[in-house]
């Protein structure tokens, strides 16, 4: 087995690493574990050399701010963790970027609900922003948006948003690293019979349990909010490791018999996408395209408004629409980049008048090929 993991890691083009507030906090004096951040800092550094892109979903921003504004309490208000958070959050994201500017990498960040990762246009808005760091050579450091978040705010939840995050970006490996190796069939720190669970095909009913018992001091959500973040990641045809991430080379040991489970998905980014596509049962609206456009979409191409001969419905950014040929057969079903009352303005012209039409782009194309799928 110990080539699998190697394949992985070298056959996953775009990679999401999530780093919990554990590996941030220092225990010391100090606020932030900056030996921690440059490790990492420095294993990214060398994906990015290796070709692959990188998303960092980072956590911390509760706990640094708990630290700086030196609360003694533990049962916070939401209203001051919230606080405590937006300070954190501030204080997280400077000590990534000194990081990374040692490299003369820069970052953006972005602040995410898992609302906005479950609404369509506000998904397709963050993937394009993430990508488009990315085309820029730059890390996009993803936390949730804590400040705003109607929901508790929770230690563990940034497990599933960033799997959330692998699964709207089409990523190939979300990679947590944590305060312990992997998931084990028992508690280590109580139980020496506890065994490490390296390889994960299909998450039983007793993995659930098994992961139930865990915890950590910093890491309260455990194992639990893991293992629902694996069950998102591998629906998404991404693969999931969980490591420890304080080592001197948290990433590069992985493929070196370090300790880590690995979650194996069966499938693809671009085949779950296809599958979810098809199985949207609401479908908000109807465009025609022409013949040209048709047989394009048959070979392969993505939708582009001067194929359009109407278009019919109210539909939003995002939603589920059927492109129809001239005699009405479903050509295909996909997600519309435009809303219903832009793509009638711009139905029938070129791409690159979409700017002056609308007076503004969102892309050159209303449906993209990854975003559609074919019908017989
Ligand atoms: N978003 C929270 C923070 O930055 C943490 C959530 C988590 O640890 O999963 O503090």
């Amino acid at each position: 087995m110990a080539a699998l993991e190697k394949k992985i890691l070298s056959d996953s083009k775009r990679i999401v690493i999530k780093v919990g507030s554990a590996l941030i906090r220092s225990n010391d004096k100090n606020l932030i574990n900056e030996i921690i951040l440059n490790r990492i800092v420095k294993e990214i550094i060398n994906l990015n050399e290796a070709g692959k892109e990188i998303l960092l979903v980072s956590s911390g921003a509760l706990a640094l701010g708990k630290k700086s504004l030196t609360f003694k309490k533990n049962n916070l208000k939401v209203s001051e963790k919230q606080a405590a958070s937006s300070v954190g959050q501030v204080l997280l994201i400077n000590a990534w970027k000194k990081a990374f500017l040692k490299y003369k990498k820069q970052c953006g960040q972005i602040l995410l609900t898992h609302l906005d990762a479950e609404i369509r246009s506000s998904a397709i808005n963050a993937r394009n922003t993430i990508e488009t760091l990315l085309k820029l050579n730059s890390i996009p450091i993803i936390n949730e948006n804590d400040s705003v978040a109607t929901q508790e705010l929770r230690y563990g939840d940034n497990d599933q948003l960033a799997a959330r995050v692998a699964q709207i970006t089409s990523s190939n490996l979300l990679i947590i690293l944590s305060d312990v190796d992997g998931l084990y069939t028992s508690n280590p720190k109580k139980s020496s019979n506890a065994l490490l669970l390296k390889y994960i095909k299909r998450i039983t009913k007793s993995i659930e349990k098994q992961a139930e018992n865990t915890s950590s001091s910093i890491t309260v959500g455990g194992m639990k909010t893991k293992i629902k973040a694996a069950k998102i990641a591998l629906a998404a045809g991404c693969n999931m490791i969980i490591t420890r991430g304080n080592k001197l080379r948290p990433i590069s040991s992985i493929v070196q018999k370090a300790n880590f489970s690995l979650f194996l998905t069966n499938t693809s980014p671009r085949t779950a996408r296809k599958k979810w596509i098809s199985s949207q049962m609401k479908i908000k609206g109807n465009i025609t395209i022409d013949k040209g456009a048709e047989e394009a979409l048959k070979n392969g191409a993505s939708l582009l408004p001067a194929g359009i001969i109407s278009v019919s419905g109210s539909f939003y950014k995002g939603d589920i629409i059927n492109v129809l040929s001239k005699k009405k057969r479903i050509v295909c079903v996909g997600i519309t980049a435009y809303p219903a009352k832009d793509a009638k303005i711009i139905a029938g012209a070129k791409s690159n008048a979409i700017e002056n039409l609308l007076g503004y782009h969102s892309r050159d194309v209303i449906i993209h090929r990854d975003d559609m799928v074919l019908k017989n």
